[in-house]
Order: structure tokens, then C-alpha cells, then sequence
């Protein structure tokens, strides 16, 4: 490519400018998902003739982007969601940066943006982590959220790629995604819209896919479910939740469970955690189990699909034993009620405490352990 000789990113060329004025940090208890901002980002531009900019961590603030830009005409925008969690040794922590900046290079190269050098993009992450690290909020269940983004910046009509793009981080200090205590949500399963088919981008993290779940989920809200269960196929097999990956977990005569997702045949967001609750779920055996789960629990973990009217056939039968959804922003959330169909049916899941399932609970425990460094783990990685 034509891009192969110029200058990759290059940490060493960073440059710091602080803001004069800093914001107070809020209290982590007033925190929601997503709202405010820190005091800097880290902001590299990328053209055809120089390659990318050298790093600078500035003041945050808005940006002045032309009208014909590519970004506005053609929806080239990637994103990637990630975590800075204050370790209990206070070093803030990543949780498995190296998938996300993996799963952001696809991005980039499914709309034609630009390639970059994902150790060094990572690298100045940890820089400006270190920089706001006043920001992390410490609090159980508070986080700093990282949200890379970069957008195509070719000013022109012609749908062509974006020869140019700007990288941007910015960072969010979080409270847990759903508000109030962790309490299970409910689904509305939509059959008549589809996020994401074969041969599609569901699988990548493309803004585009985004703006079109908005209107079915203000939908579904006024029905009165949190999030889409998102179906496709002649069978409706299950999908996602919302933004996150979606669980199922069954009983067998045995005692043992099955534990469901659907595979990663494209229309599904290889998610983070979906593969970190793939891993401990898998690794869980008498010498390596799951805390908070029985040692000698088999589990089957399968990667499959499930049609919706099976989903109904388990609940009937007494099969179904939990359903949640799993993502970076929320952890893992129980489900505990699934619209389906035009004539209000509905599943219902039974809980524990909070809605809880013991996969459920020990799961979104044992994550949560490892990302506050409160486990010894590699997929927890210092800044
Ligand atoms: N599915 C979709 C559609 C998402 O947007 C996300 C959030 N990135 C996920 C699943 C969960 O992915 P992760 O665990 O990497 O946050």
C-alpha cells in the first residue's frame, strides 16, 4: 500500500500541553455512564503525504472539521470502549488493551482508514492515562472509561476512501452503566430489524452500526424493555443485547450446564468480555475454579446459535437458567424478561439476589476482581 513508507506513530515524539485550568473531579458516587469529560486528549492526525503526526496530549476541547469531510458525508468513524481501573496498589490498570487496539486496527482497515502501529497507540493510551490519572475514580464499580475514535478527514464527494483521518482519545470517568444498584434489565427480542447480517460490519465497531439501533430501542423503551435483543435469521436465533454480548445458560438432568453464545460468524461484536467469560468459563475444572462456584460444576461451553422460539422451549421445559449480557461498559448484566412476538409474551427468568444466577454472580465477580487488580492476572496490564 501506498502508505507503507510513511511515519507510523511514534511515542517518542509526544508532546504535552496542560490546561491552565483543571475541572474538579466529581464525587464517584454522582458519576453516570458516559457524561463528562477529562481536562485532555491525545490527538494524532494522519494525511498521504507526512503519515501520522506526531502525539499530543492537549487541552480537551472542541474541533473545527470541514463540512465535505468523510466522516460527515460517508460515516468513516471507528470507536473502541476500554477501561482504566485504579488498582488496589494505585497503579491504574488496562484489562486486555491488546484485543481492543487488535479489534480497532480491523475497524480502521474494514472502512479503509488508515493503518497504524497498535503497541504505540497503546503506549500513549498509558501516557494520558498517567496524565489524568487524578480522574480514575476508585470507588467499586467506578472506572475510567477510554473511548479511541478516529474518523476519516478527506474533504470531497466522491466515495473513495479517507486518505486522511484524525486518531483521538478521550476519557470519561463512569459509574456503572445502568443506574442505581445492579438490577437486571429486560429485552424486547426484534425480529423485524436486523443490526447486523452476514457479510455485514456487525462485527467490527463501526459508528454505523450504531445509528440504526437508535429509533427500535426508543421503541422498545416505550414498551417498557431497557434493551433490544437483537435476531437474525429464518430461525431468529439470538444475537446481541443491546451493546453487549448476549449469555445463555441451561441446566442439564445431570447437574452440569451448558453455557451459550452465539458465534463469531460476523454479525456479532467479538467482544472483550465475551471472550474473557469464554476463558474463565472454559478454564473452570477442580484445580482452576471459578471462586463463588462449585469446584466440581461441568460446565459445556459452546459457541452456537439459539432460535428464539428454542429460548421459548427452554424457559417451558425449565431448562433456561440464566441469561445475561456481557460488555466493557457494563460488566455483566442479568436479564430477567424477554418480550417476544406481537401479542406482549413474554420469557421470564428467575433470579437470585438481584437478579443474579450463580454463573452470573461469579462471573461479573471474578472479571471484576481481575480489571481492579484485586486478582493477580496478566489480562490486568499497569500503565
Ligand atoms: N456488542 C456490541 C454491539 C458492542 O458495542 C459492545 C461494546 N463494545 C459489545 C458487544 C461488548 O464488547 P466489549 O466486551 O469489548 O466491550
Amino acid at each position: 500500500p501506498a502508505t507503507q513508507h510513511l511515519p507510523d506513530i511514534d511515542p517518542s515524539k509526544l508532546t504535552i500541553k496542560l490546561s491552565h485550568e483543571l475541572a474538579t473531579v466529581p464525587a464517584p458516587e454522582t458519576l453516570t455512564f458516559g457524561t463528562i469529560h477529562t481536562d485532555h486528549m491525545l490527538l494524532l492526525t494522519f494525511s498521504p503525504e507526512a503519515g501520522w503526526s506526531a502525539p499530543s496530549i492537549q487541552p480537551y476541547g472542541p474541533m473545527s472539521i470541514d463540512p465535505m469531510a468523510s466522516c460527515i458525508q460517508y460515516a468513516t468513524n471507528i470507536f473502541e470502549g476500554m477501561k482504566a481501573y485504579m488498582g488496589a496498589d494505585g497503579r491504574p490498570r488496562l484489562f486486555r488493551p491488546d484485543l481492543n487496539m487488535a479489534r480497532m486496527k480491523r475497524s480502521a482497515d474494514r472502512l479503509a482508514l488508515p493503518p497504524f502501529n497498535e503497541q504505540a497507540l497503546l503506549e500513549l493510551i498509558k501516557k494520558l492515562i498517567m496524565v489524568e490519572k487524578r480522574w480514575i475514580p476508585s470507588a467499586p464499580g467506578c472506572s475510567l472509561y477510554i473511548r479511541p475514535t478516529m474518523f476519516g478527514t478527506r474533504i470531497g464527494f466522491g466515495v473513495t476512501p479517507s486518505t486522511s483521518a484524525t486518531l483521538l482519545i478521550i476519557l470519561s470517568p463512569s459509574g456503572p452503566y445502568f443506574p442505581g444498584v445492579v438490577r437486571p434489565i429486560s429485552l424486547y427480542a426484534e425480529s423485524r430489524v436486523r443490526r447486523a447480517w452476514p457479510g455485514g460490519t456487525g462485527g467490527h465497531k463501526l459508528a454505523l452500526n450504531y445509528a440504526p439501533t437508535l429509533r427500535p430501542t426508543r421503541e422498545a423503551s416505550q414498551q417498557g424493555y431497557d434493551q433490544i435483543l437483537w435476531l437474525f435469521g429464518e430461525d431468529d436465533h439470538l444475537g446481541e443485547v443491546g451493546q453487549m454480548n448476549a449469555f445463555v445458560v441451561l441446566k442439564r438432568d445431570d447437574g452440569s450446564l451448558d453455557v451459550i453464545t452465539p458465534p463469531l460468524d460476523g454479525t456479532i461484536l467479538p467482544g472483550v468480555t465475551r471472550h474473557s467469560v469464554l476463558d474463565l468459563t472454559r478454564a473452570h475444572s477442580p484445580e482452576n475454579a471459578i471462586p463463588g462456584l462449585p469446584a466440581d460444576l461441568v460446565l459445556h461451553v459452546q459457541e452456537r446459535y439459539i432460535p428464539i422460539a428454542q429460548l421459548v422451549e427452554y424457559s417451558e421445559t425449565g431448562t433456561l437458567a440464566e441469561v445475561f449480557g456481557v460488555g466493557t461498559a457494563a460488566v455483566l448484566v442479568p436479564i430477567n424478561r424477554i418480550g417476544y412476538g406481537e401479542e406482549g409474551k413474554e420469557i421470564k427468568i428467575e433470579g437470585g439476589a438481584n437478579g443474579f444466577g450463580p454463573i452470573a454472580r461469579a462471573v461479573r465477580e471474578e472479571l471484576m476482581a481481575i480489571q481492579e487488580a484485586r486478582r493477580p492476572s496478566i489480562w490486568s496490564v499497569p500503565c
